[in-house]
């Protein structure tokens, strides 16, 4: 006898952290971001996840011990119900190329420019791996607004 898996919001497992300078909370898919190999509750143990908070500006980075997974909680459907974009950007330096991944939190009506916005004037402000800054306009690879739960 096979159990039917439901996915109940109020029980629902979510990531969550805290922007590290306004202690927003931030509501991570909880299959993003995961092992790898399809275990939602492990995340990579070399994780570090760049995250751009919309309400303070702050560039957090968090590792895999500053995600922790918990239960969905009311208090935490304001943070769920904005919108998260995942962002791909590509360092445009002359033979570097590196990829960005940056998330982003922002109201569910944000444009995605708008987010785009939120990400360039992020503090301290994003490089590469390389150390690379930023063009402006940035080149984009792929941007993707996520569901949270
Ligand atoms: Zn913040
Ligand atoms: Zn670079």
């Amino acid at each position: 006898m096979s159990t039917t898996l439901t996915q109940d919001p109020q029980t629902a497992q979510v990531w969550v952290a805290h922007c590290k300078q306004c202690n927003r909370l931030v509501v991570f898919p909880h299959t993003v971001p995961n092992d790898g190999h399809g275990d939602t509750h492990r995340l990579a143990p070399g994780l570090s996840l760049i995250y751009v908070c919309s309400a303070c500006n702050h560039k957090s980075v968090f590792s895999a011990q500053e995600i922790q997974l918990q239960t969905m909680e009311n208090g935490m459907q304001k943070a769920v119900s904005d919108t998260l974009w995942r962002v791909v950007i590509a360092c445009e330096e002359k033979d570097c190329g590196r990829l960005m991944e940056v998330f982003t939190c922002v109201e569910r009506f944000r444009r995605a420019d708008e987010v785009l916005w939120s990400i360039m004037r992020a503090k301290p402000p994003i490089y590469c791996s390389r150390g690379h800054a930023l063009y402006e306009p940035p080149q984009v690879r792929s941007m993707e607004a996520m569901r949270s739960v």
